[in-house]
């Protein structure tokens, strides 16, 4: 399957006399230190990213190779005349002590690319040292996802596990394996994505609210309000059938009450709706409804004894 992953662009890179023997070994003619522009790009991580997957140590490792030499495009739009940057080295940097969201070592696939410095260039070269041109994308193609909950591959019919959820505490993600290709990475000049490369927070957040309150999780805010919203309603809803069930198991029995009150509070809703049936059927059968009213054309005897308190 084609993927499509997002980074950041890094710094102009130092140094370029060290960089040319790497450069001239994709270059038609030898190029001087003057002719070229190099840079670096931060291709892609081991971040679980927005569409919650993450590439394995492995497919980092192989992205690495496979990215070398390839040229880089603007916007995701392929045309000769975009092709104007190219990918001469790559390096898997790791920092001590940064992590990333699962509390793994952070890694990040880091592209070294130069340019010519000619005409046509120079207002990209502008862009790129003034860091407009911000953000960078990856598509590759990958053979296999492998679920991080059950570790079963993923497909059509697969374990039922469903990405971006939480099972037990842990968040379910789709580990990529088996990088097939590499076909491009590009420049895009809106961050499309939770941007892989900036060494995200995510984890860092103490709660899902602060979470949403973040840079990078200000996208789910609204879907977090409602949330919050339906589950204050679901607490009211819950605290409103406990004390109906308290209430009627102290109309069948205060014995039942006494030994209620305390489990009710740890029940769940299908329970306590459970008991609520079971105690109005109980109470149905020991006290059967009486009108007092009579309807039309009916008279109705009062023995006095279904009304005593
Ligand atoms: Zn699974």
């Amino acid at each position: 399957m084609k993927i499509y992953k997002s980074g950041a662009d890094g710094a102009a890179a130092p140094n370029i006399e060290a960089e040319l023997e790497a450069i001239n070994a994709f270059a038609k003619t030898e190029l001087t230190a003057e002719q070229v522009y190099t840079f670096s790009v931060v291709l892609c991580d081991n971040e679980v990213d927005r569409d919650y997957e993450k590439f394995s140590e492995e497919a980092l490792g192989t992205l690495s190779e496979l990215f070398v030499g390839r040229t880089g495009i603007f916007d995701h739009d392929w045309k000769a005349t975009n092709q104007t940057a190219r990918i001469y080295r790559t390096e898997i940097i790791r920092e001590k002590g940064v992590l990333n969201s699962l509390g793994e070592p952070y890694a990040m696939l880091k592209g070294w690319a130069y340019m010519l410095r000619n005409e046509k260039n120079a207002e990209l070269i502008e862009e790129i040292e003034a860091g407009i041109k911000k953000e960078t994308s990856v598509g590759c193609s990958v053979a296999r996802r492998v679920c991080s909950i059950c570790g079963e591959e993923a497909h059509p019919n697969g374990c039922g596990h469903i990405p971006g959820r939480e099972y037990s505490g842990k968040i379910c993600y789709l580990e990529l394996f088996d990088v097939k290709d590499a076909y491009e990475w590009s420049f895009v000049a809106v961050p499309a994505q939770r941007a892989a490369g900036v060494v995200k927070r995510f984890g860092a957040s103490d709660s899902l609210k602060d979470f949403v309150q973040t840079k990078q999780g200000g996208r789910f805010f609204a879907e977090y309000e409602a949330l919050e919203k339906d589950a204050a309603l679901g607490r009211e809803y819950k605290n409103a059938l406990r004390n109906e069930v308290l209430r009627l198991g102290l109309l069948c029995d205060p014995k039942i009450y006494e030994a209620l009150s305390e489990n009710a509070k740890f029940m769940g809703a299908s329970e306590l709706e459970n008991l609520k049936e079971a105690f109005e059927k109980r109470l149905e059968d020991s006290f059967p409804p009486r009108t007092q009213l009579p309807g039309r054309d009916k008279t109705v005897s009062f023995d006095g004894d279904e009304y005593m308190v």
